[in-house]
């Protein structure tokens, strides 16, 4: 389950979006010759051979009005903190300048594997040009042309043969792996040390892997629990940590490690769209969430409050309307004794499979209750249903003509699916097929 990750590191204007879009693939043509057209994605996954890792572009995370060496510096430190190996981008073009030997200088301090490409030199007699990067003090130069596509298969080998050794990820040991996700000073550090510190939980030893020391496993009334990326939530003091892409791209990286997510809500500030936003990458990743309202020692109530937030939640988030919602101080660890319970009992349902005799008798009653709806004088016929996988449950709807299963009837069927099985905290997956 965790894949190891490259940081794409360099000035403005090298190259590193069209690279990092090249590599994720798929969206080559949002790349224009305009920078920082592609900045919105700096989070992807990307495969190479028989290897599959994470990529993040460092270069979207940007410190407000930062002079260009802090900025490199805050992406350097991302790098190293965050990834496996780096992939280091000057411009052949432009050729070397302060700003490549200040990054150089930080990446050879640091202990991660770099691999450095010289881009834009998109003729093959432009090559000689690579050569003034060796004084970097970095290896071998790859020379690349991420517009054209050249070089990127060598550059890739290269990074690839640095990853560390497969670990042995213990993924189906039972334990149920969550993340706390919400931008900075929600309380995700103060939760994570209330859960450990009072929940008569026992912390595993630390074995010493790369993965287990990013990680806390821990066990309480016999049942194991992993929370994800324990380091990063507490690592303090960086310039960056507290710039919103970097808190999204956390996010991010926690949910695709994750089972169960915990979208964290400040309970005295209120909802704010890149709570919507991140929440949307936990249901976008099929991950099971549960809304934890934070901070409510601090907010005054009266028997009213609670209901009222409540429904603002429903409201914003009407996308995650299966997600329990858990009022909580981890300040006063105030209610923190129902996180487990709520965690364990999401993590189920994300991984319930349903028998399909009893999936084919609660689709009869739902088309015998309410018909679908006839299209152009054609009426949708379900012959069967079946479960084809969990985490999150999905199912495959046989039917006689995909085209006639509307997204409101999918929504009924799904709603009913609820009702009926109680898939409480996890997204449910509806897929259809034409029987022949
Ligand atoms: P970033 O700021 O490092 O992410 O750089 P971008 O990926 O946004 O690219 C900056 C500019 O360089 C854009 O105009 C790209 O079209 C251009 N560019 C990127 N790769 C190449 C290349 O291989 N050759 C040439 N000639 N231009 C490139
Ligand atoms: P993080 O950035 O999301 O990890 O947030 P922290 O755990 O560092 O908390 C940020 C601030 O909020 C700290 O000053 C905490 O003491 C405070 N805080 C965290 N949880 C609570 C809570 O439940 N109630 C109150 N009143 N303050 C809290």
């Amino acid at each position: 389950m965790s894949k190891p990750t490259i940081a794409i590191v360099g000035r403005p204007n090298v190259g590193k979006s069209t690279l990092f879009n090249r590599i994720v693939g798929g969206r080559l043509a949002i790349v224009e010759d305009k920078p920082g057209v592609t900045r919105d994605r700096l989070y992807g996954n990307g495969t190479w051979l028989t290897h599959e890792f994470h990529v993040i572009d460092t270069g979207g995370i940007e410190l407000g009005d930062e002079p260009l060496l802090q900025q490199m510096r805050a992406q350097a430190e991302i790098a190293v903190d965050e990834s496996d190996v780096i992939l280091f981008i000057v411009d052949g073009k432009t050729g070397l300048t302060d700003a490549d030997e200040a990054v150089a200088q930080l990446l050879r301090r640091s202990s991660k594997p770099v691999v450095l490409g010289v881009n834009k030199l998109d003729h093959y007699k432009q090559r000689n040009q690579m050569y003034e990067f060796y004084s970097l003090g970095l290896g071998d130069p790859y020379a690349i042309s991420c517009a054209h596509g050249q070089g990127i298969g060598d550059l890739l080998d290269a990074a690839v043969t640095k990853f560390p050794a497969a670990e042995q990820a213990s993924d189906d040991d039972g334990a149920i792996r969550f993340a706390l996700i919400g931008r900075p000073n929600v309380g995700k550090s103060s939760l994570v040390n209330t859960i450990l510190g009072k929940q008569r939980v026992i912390v595993s030893d630390l074995a010493g892997t790369t993965r287990d020391a990013i990680d806390t496993p821990f066990t309480r009334d016999g049942q194991g629990y992993v929370i994800i990326d324990t380091a990063g939530i507490r690592r303090r003091g960086r310039v960056y940590e507290k710039t919103e892409k970097y808190s999204v791209l956390r996010a991010q990286r926690s949910i695709e490690e994750a089972d169960v997510v915990l979208v964290l809500i400040n309970g005295e500030e209120g909802i704010i769209e890149q709570d919507k936003k991140i929440a949307g990458y936990a249901h976008d990743a099929g991950r099971a969430i549960i809304i934890v309202v934070n901070k409510w020692d601090a907010v005054k109530k009266d028997g009213k409050t609670m209901h009222q937030f409540e429904k603002k939640i429903r409201e914003q988030f009407q996308f995650i309307d299966y997600a329990p919602i858990v009022f909580l101080s981890a300040l006063t660890g105030s209610r923190v004794d129902q996180i487990l319970p709520v965690i364990q009992q999401v993590a189920e349902n994300h991984s319930l499979r349903i028998q399909t005799s009893l999936l084919n008798d609660c689709i009869m009653d739902t088309v015998a209750m309410t018909p679908p709806p006839s299209d152009k004088g054609r009426r949708l016929k379900i012959y069967y249903v079946t479960e084809v996988a969990v985490r999150p449950p999905t199912f495959v709807l046989f039917v006689n003509d995909p085209e006639l299963l509307h997204f409101s009837y999918l929504r009924h069927i799904e709603n009913r699916f609820r009702e009926t099985f109680g898939f409480i905290g996890t997204p449910i997956k509806l897929l259809s097929r034409k029987k022949n």
